[in-house]
């Protein structure tokens, strides 16, 4: 990996942006539900849309209504649940995952292996179940495990690691299927994919993005296939800054 500056960055006219939200546009908090995205970088993502006309989406693990939240009141292209559901860019939805008729019962079970396990939060999606262990971390492995027996329960389910969860979903979902399916969609199609994420569930998209010769961007250092990496949130919100006003000029 190598730092990115601005200079390896194409024109917006011809860019197609994507953005993991948690780690990268906004800090980590001790509870998902904490998290915010600040003003200014809200700012960027808005101006950054309307300079690719569009083409800016949003590649996330959280469920759509919280990624609208975090953006109200705007509602951006998405791959909510890692791409378990997609908006394209008119405001149509789709659902690419079947593990609905089982969702309760992964939930119930999931809640039942962990209840000795104070600080553990289990998290019912509307495609998966996420167990978080950000409070409990001395838990991690036990969560793992019992992530691995859930995955039993149904057929196509696959347990995916991140910071602090692990998350039960449908195996044929992921980022970089989502965002080959934003790709599809005008205003997207045709251009250069740029990928910024921070963690395992955002390496799908960030392969996709390798293999279609676009960038992918980690927010970390760790060993990752992103091609480079920008430090931190505030790192990212400059170099975004500075994107910007290199296509005013
Ligand atoms: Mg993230």
């Amino acid at each position: 990996m190598t730092p990115l500056t601005v200079d390896k960055l194409p024109s917006l006219d011809k860019a197609a942006l994507f953005f993991d939200i948690d780690g990268t546009l906004a800090p980590i908090a001790a509870h998902a539900s904490q998290v915010y995205i600040d003003e200014s970088m809200l700012t960027t993502i808005r101006l950054l849309h309307r300079a690719t006309e569009g083409a800016l989406a949003v590649l996330s693990g959280r469920p759509i209504e919280q990624i609208d939240r975090l953006f109200s009141p705007y509602k951006y292209p998405a791959a909510a649940e890692h791409g378990a559901l997609v908006r394209d860019p008119d405001g149509v939805t789709h659902t690419e995952s079947h593990l609905a008729a089982h969702l309760d019962q992964i939930y119930r079970r999931a809640l039942d292996a962990v209840r000795l396990m104070p600080g553990v939060h289990v998290e019912q999606k509307h495609h998966g179940v996420a167990l978080h262990y950000r409070q409990a971390p001395r838990y991690e492995r036990a969560v793992i495990q019992v992530a691995n027996t859930l995955v039993a329960l149904a057929p196509g389910i696959e347990a995916t690691r991140g910071k602090m969860v692990v998350e039960l979903k449908s195996a044929t979902v992921n980022k970089g299927v989502a965002m080959q399916s934003l790709l599809s969609h005008a205003p997207f199609h045709d251009r250069i994919p740029v990928v910024f994420g921070d963690d395992m569930s955002d390496e799908p998209a960030f392969m996709q993005a390798n293999r279609l010769n676009g960038l992918s961007i980690s927010i970390e250092t760790q060993a990752s296939c992103a091609q480079h990496y920008v430090p931190r949130q505030h790192g990212l919100e400059q170099l975004l800054s500075d994107w910007l006003c290199g296509q005013a000029s």
